[in-house]
């Protein structure tokens, strides 16, 4: 772009658009590309449409798209997903691995979980592929994340290797909590495991319906005990999967996550990869009308009592369009984490870009126990490649969408059991788009602090050097 230029919207000019937040008096000013965007009051317009504007916007632009495509393409994986076995315990209808894996799948042994451990380690560890990483230090360690099916049927297995590996890794486990107890809850907690429980309802009877196992019964008491016993340790959350079963119970299921002083939680909508998600997908308006009540409960209830409770998904959100880097999950931008920021191994050892995709086949990448493959060879592996270079920009209509990288058009797992394709827009397009109008409104209100979690500026300091962009208020 020429420096000279000194209109927007036209010839070489930066293209500027308007969105309606819903405030009577401003409006938001985004330049899709870069993600730049400022919120102004309707009668600044004239002015951000002026010469020096341009200019200033100019001097900036390159700087800007730099960062953004750095974020975008530069980064290289720093976590890996590990399925220490392919069973669960559990048959919940949603569930994005296919029924007979979780019936009748592998499990891992010491011996293959420690082999891919070392494995992992050296690679992401390496020299060249720190120093792209925003963490890149000595004292950097990789994430390991045991995910499910349920990690804690092979539990034997996952603590041995974070009692031998607890120098190497940070641990994380995700589980359904029905096998958790108080001696498994202190090893974990003693060895700073990171811990998420999945809870779909906050009473008793739609919990356990929507969310059982084989036999048809559900875990509420035992999960709601684990709560309990795990109230102020810091690494813990608890996602909720939204569908048509729970989408009116948002409001109560903040009512009472926040009455059990849990910190951290996630208001997921389900992922419709296998057809089980698909079937109970809630309606999109439904979902916009309780989670943002889900929100304002959250909000009313951190200004009555001082306890904050973060819907991580929508602070997510919040957090991509404050500082792109403040973001800790990375499905809501183009392309995804997957294969990018982490990869998924599945419990016979086949490498996926992301859990999501491990019961479809076509994006199988290789098998980390094998000595030709790695995650190296996994990422340049053309079925990998076709995620990590899934381009937005490709996508109708996306593609014009102004808050394309606020959005990110996820999941391309599920886009590819749903239409066969991953070139098109996200099935909750509505959705994100209303959490992003929502996202606005408290920015354009200075009530951001109260919906994220309380370091994020600190961390968002530490790797300002992917983007010094600091989006402006008028
Ligand atoms: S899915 Fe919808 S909101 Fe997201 S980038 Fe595409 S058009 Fe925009
Ligand atoms: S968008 Fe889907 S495939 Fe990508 S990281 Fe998120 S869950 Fe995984």
């Amino acid at each position: 772009m020429n420096n000279d230029t000194c209109y927007a919207n036209t010839g070489h000019g930066p293209l500027f658009s308007f969105i309606d937040i819903g405030l009577k008096d401003k409006v938001v000013l985004i330049e899709a590309e870069t993600a730049f965007w400022s919120i102004i009051k309707v009668d600044a317009v004239p002015e951000v449409l002026s010469k020096d504007f341009i200019k200033n916007f100019n001097n900036e632009r390159q700087s800007l798209l730099t960062e953004m495509n750095h974020l975008r393409f530069g980064l290289k994986p720093t976590a890996v997903y590990i399925n220490p076995t392919d069973r669960c315990n559990f048959n919940c209808s949603y569930c994005y691995l296919p029924e007979d894996l979780r019936k009748n799948g592998e499990k891992m042994t010491n011996e293959t979980l420690f082999k891919i451990l070392d494995k992992v380690h050296g690679e992401l560890t390496a020299k060249e592929n720190q120093k792209e990483n925003p963490k890149g230090n000595s004292n950097f360690k990789p994430q390991i994340i045991f995910h499910g099916s349920e990690p804690l049927l092979a539990q034997d297995v996952v603590f041995s290797a974070i009692e031998n590996f607890s120098s190497k890794f940070r641990f994380g486990i995700q589980t359904n909590a029905s096998l958790l107890n108080e001696r498994s809850i202190e090893f974990l907690t003693k060895h700073g495991v990171g811990i998420g429980i999945s809870l779909d309802a906050a009473d008793e009877e739609s919990a356990n319906d929507i969310r059982k196992n084989w036999e048809s019964h559900g875990a509420y008491d035992n999960i709601v005990k684990s709560i309990d016993a795990l109230k102020g340790y810091p690494a813990f959350n608890v996602i909720t999967t939204i569908t048509q079963k729970n989408v009116n119970k948002l409001v109560e299921m903040v009512e009472f996550l926040h009455s059990k002083r849990v910190g951290i939680a996630m208001l997921n909508p389900v992922r419709c990869t296998q057809k089980g998600g698909d079937q109970i997908k809630a309606d999109e308006q439904l979902m916009i009308k309780y989670f943002t009540a889900a929100l304002d409960k959250s909000y009313e209830l951190y200004k009555k009592t001082g306890h904050k409770l973060v819907i991580a998904n929508f602070a997510n959100v919040l957090a991509g369009i404050i500082a792109p880097t403040g973001r800790r999950l990375m499905c809501d931008i183009s392309p995804c984490g997957g294969g990018r920021c982490f990869v998924a191994i599945a419990a016979n050892g086949d490498i996926f870009p992301c859990s999501e995709f491990i019961g479809i086949r076509e994006y199988l990448s290789g098998n980390i126990l094998q000595d030709k493959d790695s995650i190296a060879t996994a990422i340049n592996h053309p079925a990998m490649k076709s995620i990590t270079t899934r381009s937005i920009e490709k996508i109708d209509p996306c593609k014009t969408c102004s808050i394309r990288h606020f959005c990110g058009a996820a999941c391309p797992a599920e886009l590819a059991s749903v239409h066969g394709s991953i070139s098109v827009p996200s099935i909750y397009c509505k959705f994100i788009e209303e959490q992003i109008r929502y996202a606005f409104r408290l920015i354009a209100n200075g009530e951001e602090d109260a919906f994220l979690w309380n370091s994020w500026k600190e961390e968002t300091e530490e790797t300002l050097f992917i983007t010094g962009q600091v989006p402006g208020k008028f």
